[in-house]
């Protein structure tokens, strides 16, 4: 498989993360709203074993034709995702914690995935 940029024709980058479990869920959101959309530099994440560098971060393309809307879905997605307020419960014991905390603080139990 010989993915050169220049492969990406007619296509436009919509996303980046330095996870690609978020490309994969920013893929995902896509893929609910019917856009097609492709990864790019994975196999360079998966090489890399550790943090890649911001050069190797997965991508997520979308054809140009599709960009616009593409580009207001990932926006939405992101948005929602900070949007202050949005309180997880613990499934390990069951406490509440405000967005920013990414594990609980009680029993150490990590939040969930949305
Ligand atoms: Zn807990």
């Amino acid at each position: 498989m010989a993915l050169g940029k220049s492969s990406h024709q007619g296509m436009k980058r919509v996303y980046t993360a330095q996870s690609i479990t978020l490309v994969h869920h920013m893929m995902n959101v896509l893929e609910n709203h019917g856009i097609a959309s492709v990864i790019q530099n994975e196999d360079i994440y998966m090489a890399a074993g550790e943090l890649p560098v911001i050069d190797c971060w997965p991508e997520l393309w979308v054809a140009d034709s599709d960009y616009e809307r593409a580009k207001e879905i990932v926006d939405t997605a992101l948005s929602d995702e900070t949007t202050p307020g949005t309180l997880w419960k613990c499934p390990g014991c069951g406490e509440e914690h405000e967005p920013q905390f990414t594990d609980c603080w009680k029993c150490g139990e990590s939040r969930p995935n949305q």
